[in-house]
């Protein structure tokens, strides 16, 4: 028997745990003999974060079946892959492609290097978004290269790959193919994927999650009942696969007349707040519905990008995303 014959991964919950608190910085995890190895990237923490996460990760895996022993192999050496933030919704139509370009360009103006990945089967919108219809991708060898954008997010879209309608009717692993040819792109020094996902939790959704493993996830919602009761079944879809929920949007909240600037409430409000609270998650902001968010998206004018008040709600949002990041990166605890 050779060497690698007699290596196997650890069962599914207990890698589940580790890539949780490694969020994004474990790899290579195996078991021989009793011994789980692993390689824990620690590029960008300092000496007693790295020890921090090291021991919780051996304190998580110990005692874990079939487990006696633990080795981590530290490496500063950037990861293969960037990170991924997932956005998701459990519907469609509730702006969750608007909120998911507007977080990423918000996250680039804070300093981090972001891209995007259009996931959205149903209807990827975020050539459209980032006024970058017209750019096909090039490949490098046999890796894409993301299409640059005025707003400083690089961007690839399964929209790239096929026809408009073409990929309506993929299941799980065709779409798990086409997702890897972005995900595993040239992303060059990307630290933080935001992908948009397609709304719902079909297998498509579950196949990404597996195999691509987000570090975390942003659900969602506009304020009403029906969207609610999507969103509550989009969160508890992430935490049976242990992806931990970052947070909740409420989007098209409260309705700004472009005429006298009055709020009215066609959707209700708060419902996603409240539903956070219920849920024991954080609530991340409220965007409201405001016909100047949807004509600047059209036009591929992000309002992240914008100083003013209509990308202000996006920034917030982006700065509590950021935090979170951050901390998740420290190995601290995401309370
Ligand atoms: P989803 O990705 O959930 O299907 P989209 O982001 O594509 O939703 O948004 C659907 C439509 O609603 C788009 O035309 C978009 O411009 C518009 N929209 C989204 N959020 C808002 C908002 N807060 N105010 C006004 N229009 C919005």
């Amino acid at each position: 028997m050779t060497d690698a014959a007699q290596d196997t991964g650890p069962d599914p919950e207990l890698t589940a745990r580790i890539e949780t608190l490694a969020a994004g910085r474990a790899s290579g995890l195996r078991i021989r003999d009793g011994v789980l190895s692993l390689v824990l990237d620690v590029a960008g923490l300092d000496a007693a974060a790295r020890e921090e996460l090291a021991a919780r990760i051996e304190a998580a895996a110990k005692g874990a079946p079939g487990v006696k022993d633990v080795r981590i192999a530290m490496t500063a050496e950037r990861a293969a892959r960037p990170a991924i933030i997932a956005v998701g919704s459990g519907k469609g139509g509730v702006g969750k492609s608007t909120l998911a370009v507007n977080l990423a360009v918000a996250l680039a103006r804070l300093g981090k290097r972001v891209g995007m990945v259009d996931a959205d089967i149903y209807g990827p919108s975020l050539p459209r978004l980032l006024a970058s219809e017209d750019t096909k991708p090039q490949a490098q060898g046999n890796r894409l290269v993301p299409v640059p954008n005025g707003a400083g997010v690089p961007m690839l879209s399964i929209g790239h790959l096929v026809k408009p309608g073409q990929a309506i009717a993929w299941r799980g692993p065709m779409a798990g193919n086409a997702l890897a040819q972005l995900i595993e792109a040239d992303w060059r020094d990307t630290d933080l994927l935001i992908v948009d996902l397609p709304p719902g939790t079909g297998d498509v959704q579950l196949t990404m999650i597996q195999r691509f493993k987000p570090a975390g996830a942003v659900i969602v919602s506009t304020p009403q009942d029906l969207a609610l009761i999507d969103a509550a079944r989009a969160i508890s879809f992430f935490d049976q696969t242990g992806v931990p929920v970052i947070g909740m949007v409420e989007n098209m909240a409260g309705y700004v007349c472009p005429h006298c600037g009055e709020v009215s409430d066609p959707f209700g409000s708060g419902g996603a707040e409240a539903r956070a609270g219920e849920l024991g998650l954080p609530f991340l902001g409220r965007v409201p519905l405001d016909i100047a968010i949807r004509t600047a998206s059209d036009a591929g004018a992000p309002p992240a990008a914008r100083d003013d008040v209509i990308g202000k709600p996006f920034r917030a949002i982006a700065r509590q995303v950021a935090d979170w990041f951050d901390r998740s990166r420290a190995g601290a605890p995401l309370g």
